[in-house]
């Protein structure tokens, strides 16, 4: 298990493991709206992908 780097609780992510760290190689994160993002809640993993379909 590499240095985890990322702490994550959306735990219906392929990428997510125990302890809620994300075994992802790194992330990709965007604006929520495209636009220039005013706080961490107009923020969003693009790196998401879901594990229950
Ligand atoms: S890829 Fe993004 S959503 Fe998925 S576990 Fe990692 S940080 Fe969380």
């Amino acid at each position: 298990m590499p240095d985890v780097k990322v702490l994550c609780e959306v735990n219906n992510c392929t990428y997510w493991g125990n302890g809620n760290k994300c075994t992802a190689d790194a992330i990709y994160v965007v604006s929520h709206t495209g636009e220039k993002a005013e706080n961490s809640q107009e923020t969003d993993c693009k790196t998401f992908k879901p594990s229950d379909l």
